[in-house]
């Protein structure tokens, strides 16, 4: 591919929220190259859009908002390497101009909204991802689905490798954000088998860091917001369930490399290290300094009790594992929801 990797300073993520002088890997590519991306003002995508535009590539950036910020976007107007457009991907579309490739992350990916949206996540894993699709083929290009850990379900398989093929409940209340994913991940291998369409499936596991919604539900908005107001945490169940948290500067070096790469079947990107949400909530209490107490609640349906990715094929492939530690990207969220000020006015 003729690629060459040099460390520099950090351009495009993980530096602009006080992570001044942190060094990552870039990768200078003397082809200059035109992507579309759905959910690019989401949480992950307009990461991503950095750094692709960082790297000197367009952007044509698509999201309708449905969980998406135009303030995580809001930096990128006026770029001449980025273009937005508000659409639905679910209604079908035409992109004018070459194309090079297609980047699918519009999702509904916290629990409370595909909980509350539980046909918009059936939809955007279905008719989006075919529409997306249909985009790539007529273009001939590359095409990149945003795939999930949660296609393991409550895993039976520990730590879960791209082979196992999960324990999900297909009736479930989580039913929706499962098996709409596990469903787009056969839709890219069918177009790929019959078209011959170069995809790639990337199956992400918890990633945290700015631009995460406040109020989102997720555990480490809801811990950081509940730690900076002096409020009880709120641990679910007994907090023996773990997680294993990766920051999204790492995320998103993962997507870049896969989105590149030849390999077509899911690869794992997350963060190995595995902790009990009762661990992670007293990491938060340390790092905000908070003295609030824990306040339990019961366990959600289908809530997998451990969840840890397998990362070995990602290392082969893609020479990718995350550099971030838990503690340097907790302080790096943890400044960034301080900087919006008062937890109330970063409410949607
Ligand atoms: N959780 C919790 N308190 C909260 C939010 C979540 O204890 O306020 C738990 C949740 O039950 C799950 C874990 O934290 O076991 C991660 O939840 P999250 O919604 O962040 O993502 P998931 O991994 O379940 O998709």
């Amino acid at each position: 591919m003729g690629w060459s990797a040099q460390a520099a300073t950090a351009t495009s993520v993980g530096n602009e929220r006080g992570r001044g002088g942190s060094v990552v890997r870039v990768y200078i590519r003397s082809k200059r190259l035109r992507f579309i991306m759905s959910g690019a003002a989401g949480f992950i995508g307009s990461h991503l859009c950095d750094r692709l535009i960082a790297e000197g590539h367009q952007v044509v950036g698509v999201d309708n908002f449905i969980t998406g910020d135009a303030r995580n976007i809001d930096h990128l107007r006026g770029n001449r390497l980025f273009q937005f457009r508000e659409w639905d991907v679910c209604r079908p579309f035409d992109v004018d101009g070459p194309l090079d490739g297609v980047l699918h992350l519009a999702s509904l990916a916290s629990p409370v909204d595909y909980l509350e949206n539980p046909l918009e996540t059936l939809d955007v894993g279905s008719a989006g991802t075919r529409n997306l699709l249909e985009i790539a083929l007529q273009h001939q290009t590359r095409f990149m689905l945003t795939s999930t850990s949660e296609c393991y379900g409550d895993p039976l398989v520990h730590p879960q490798v791209e082979t196992y093929w999960g324990n999900v409940n297909p009736v479930g209340l989580r039913s929706c954000y499962d098996e709409s994913k596990r469903y787009a991940e056969a839709l890219t291998m069918a177009y790929h088998r019959v078209h011959r369409l170069r995809t790639n499936i990337a199956r992400i596991f918890n990633t945290y860091g700015p631009r995460m919604q406040l109020d989102d539900g997720r555990v480490v908005p809801a811990f950081i917001d509940q730690a900076l107001r002096g409020e009880p945490l709120t641990v679910f169940g007994d907090g023996s369930q773990t997680r294993s948290f990766c920051y999204v500067a790492d995320m998103v070096e993962g997507l870049y490399r896969l989105t590149l790469s030849d390999e077509r079947f899911p690869v794992n990107l997350g963060n190995p290290q595995e902790l009990t949400i009762l661990e992670f909530a007293e990491r938060i209490r340390r790092l905000t300094g908070t003295s609030a107490a824990l306040e339990f609640k019961p366990l959600p349906q289908d809530d997998p009790k451990r969840r840890q990715p397998d990362i070995s094929k990602a290392k082969q492939v893609l020479g990718w594992e995350p550099q971030v530690s838990l503690e340097e990207g907790l302080r790096d969220t943890i400044e960034y929801f301080q900087t919006l000020g008062s937890p109330a006015l970063a409410r949607r």
